[in-house]
């Protein structure tokens, strides 16, 4: 069992009271908070060791450069991966998704096809429909049903040998669905296509396997999970890193340079270009290294009840309706109240401490899908209680009194 009271006292923004109630942290899918030992280590390295890395030979651009490189030792112990060269650091998920995107160019021919789902984030469409802007490929799209989850029949028709990348996001951030990505995976691989998971919402709950996944790319944040704003991680297979192109252009990425022509460094340096967030990914692993303690399996168990009561919670309320009724879910729950706009409730129950998103939670295919203009979401993680669940409903049932 997890001690719910040492746990939140890990982290000091809990403590606050907003607009004079205690808060209630419900918008974990957005950002998550930070425990104290994440942000000890921010100052830390400022305090004591902050240089530019891989370039000095002075004894604190030595000391930047060890800590940076076991942080990336670190995500890749946490996500299996094989190298610890096949995990770039990033400025978060859409960066990742980016990457791999504006790589595909040179790969893609017109006609090719590229399969994405209509879960996904906008960061998970926009590149790809970019892509195809700039290939002439073609976008496919994976449907839903009326309860949030993939049409699997729908997406094996779409396959076909002018697959050449799927890409789904292995919890969905607007209804907290968890997708079938290992059948995604398999069925893809045996068309020849490559595939990306989008693994924004999936770090913060579980720790994936990259290498029994078998994907070929798998991004996430790092502010998800308790670790920087401005982080992330890309982690993307050996063979298909070296065959795609590098993203930017810069210092860090080369070998040599001449006017007449430039070779580009090994991995993972070819795709990090520039002075990363050394700071953030340092405290990235401070971050990894404080979940993989609390531990992925307790925090499972431990949301799960979240979620139970919660559904079982909110549905004493006339007239709501949840989105995303699968029995695989992630702590998410998102729903709306009959007649009343989502953001309607948000800013009430805001006034009694209570922060929930509200809106598109930029999904908007998903919203079009049911016809509805957004959700209310709320977002739990490991250090949310019970109470704090029954303050929301109590809060919600207050803004429907207020609103009808
Ligand atoms: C948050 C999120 C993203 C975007 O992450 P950034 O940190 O904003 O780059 C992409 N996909 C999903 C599913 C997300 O939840």
């Amino acid at each position: 069992m997890l001690d719910i009271q040492k746990i939140r006292a890990d982290f000091p923004i809990l403590s606050q009271t907003v607009n004079g109630k205690p808060l209630v942290y419900f918008d974990n899918g957005a950002t998550s908070q930070k425990p104290q030992v994440v942000i000890d280590a921010e100052v830390k390295y400022y305090n004591e060791i902050n240089a530019n890395i891989h370039r000095g030979v002075h004894t604190l651009s030595q000391l930047a450069t060890d800590a940076y490189e076991v942080a990336r030792g670190k995500v890749k112990d946490h996500i299996n991966a094989k190298f610890a060269h096949e995990v770039l650091f990033t400025s978060g998920t859409t960066h990742g998704i980016n990457l791999v995107a504006n790589g595909f160019a040179s790969i893609l021919k017109p006609g090719d096809e590229v399969v994405v789902s209509s879960l996904e984030h906008h960061s998970n469409i926009v590149p790809w429909q970019m892509l195809c802007e700039k290939t002439g490929a073609v976008l496919k799209v994976i449907p839903i049903d009326e309860n949030g989850e993939l049409i699997i029949s729908e997406f094996d028709a779409l396959l076909s040998d002018k697959t050449k990348i799927v890409t789904v996001n292995h919890i969905s951030n607007a209804l907290g669905v968890i997708n079938p990505i290992q059948y995604i995976i398999d069925r893809a691989h045996a068309v020849g296509a490559a595939v990306l998971i989008d693994g924004a919402q999936a770090v913060p709950h579980l720790k994936p396997d990259v290498q029994e996944l078998d994907c070929d790319f798998y991004a996430f944040s790092g502010h998800k999970m308790c670790g920087p704003t401005g982080t992330g991680i890309l982690y993307g297979k050996e063979t298909w890193l070296n065959k795609l192109p590098p993203y930017q252009g810069g210092g860090e990425m080369i070998k040599e340079v001449t006017f007449e022509k430039t070779t580009y460094a090994d991995l993972p340096h070819k795709f990090e270009a520039g002075t990363p967030n050394i700071a953030g990914g340092i405290v990235l692993g401070t971050a990894i290294d404080y979940l993989n303690e609390i531990g992925f399996d307790k925090i499972h168990e431990y949301e799960n009840e979240l979620l139970e009561h919660a559904t079982k919670r909110l549905n004493e309320i006339e007239g709501i309706r949840i989105y995303g009724n699968t029995k695989n879910k992630a702590s998410v729950v998102s729903f709306n109240i009959d007649g009343i706009h989502p953001y309607d409730i948000g800013s009430i129950i805001d006034k009694l401490g209570i922060a929930v998103r509200t809106g598109h939670h930029c999904a908007q295919p998903i919203m079009n899908f049911f016809c509805i203009p957004g959700t209310i979401r709320a977002s739990f993680s490991f250090y949310n209680t019970k109470e704090e669940i029954d303050a929301m409903v109590d809060a919600v049932k207050k803004a429907q009194t207020m609103l009808s």
